[in-house]
């Protein structure tokens, strides 16, 4: 295998990883934006849910207000039946103060079971706050790890773009010159293996002479399909 071809083995696998370490660099900030958006609409369910259960509070004191006003009104009439003159509006005063009397138990059912629901919903703004906070945690855990990635990542890219570079060094300048315009167009993958008698990257089954070629690795050779240059893969 000549040097040139030995560079060209190398520089493959330094692309491989290169082409997985680029996707992985693009994904990350976007993984951090869900985990930042799904907290976010937790935390607006959160206010959603304590503004309801606020709204349930004002009801329920507005109709505490009128069991008031209603219990004014029933001892003013209650003082009243002193004072009136015939039986008649005696009559009237009595009726008048019995409706008073069922529209106020009305109203305090209505109260009660109001309390049943706030004292139920608090529950389960308890129970949805440390939900919540425990996905709180676990995104920002989540996010540290996904920052490490980023940086190991990056780290590694450099590495590899300063081995790409002396690797890229070792070849002559017409199949440099050729890798640089295949591995330009092909989303950085300039380098095929041969896999299963085929171009490992267009799938194309190659002659048997070439992949001899190919194994001996005296010369580089391309696919004559993809262009890719074509290397026999390491055991
Ligand atoms: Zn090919």
């Amino acid at each position: 295998m000549t040097d040139e071809v030995a560079a060209l083995v190398q520089l493959r696998g330094v692309d491989l990883r290169s082409v997985a370490l680029r996707k992985i660099i693009a994904s990350v900030p976007e993984q951090i934006a869900e985990l930042t958006r799904k907290v976010e609409l937790l935390r607006e369910e959160l206010v959603q849910k304590r503004a309801l259960s606020e709204e349930l509070r004002t009801t329920r004191r507005q109709k505490e207000r009128e069991v008031e006003d209603f219990t004014e009104k029933i001892r003013k009439f209650e003082f009243q039946q002193f004072e009136v003159k015939t039986n008649k509006e005696y009559q009237a005063l009595l009726h008048e103060i019995a409706l008073l009397k069922e529209k106020r138990s009305h109203l305090e059912g209505e109260i009660i079971e109001l309390m049943e629901q706030e004292e139920n919903f608090a529950g389960e703004i308890r129970e949805f706050e440390s939900n919540v906070a425990r996905e709180e945690a676990e995104a920002a855990q989540q996010r540290q790890l996904l920052e490490e990635e980023l940086g190991r990542a990056r780290r590694e890219t450099k590495v590899l773009g300063e081995e790409k570079e002396s690797l890229v060094k070792r070849l002559s300048s017409s199949v440099r010159v050729r890798y640089t315009r295949v591995a330009g167009g092909k989303g950085g993958i300039g380098i095929a293996a041969v896999e299963n008698r085929a171009c490992g990257a267009c799938f194309t089954n190659l002659p048997p002479q070439t992949i001899n070629e190919v194994r001996k690795g005296t010369r580089v050779i391309s696919c004559e399909t993809c262009g890719r240059m074509l290397v026999w893969p390491r055991e």
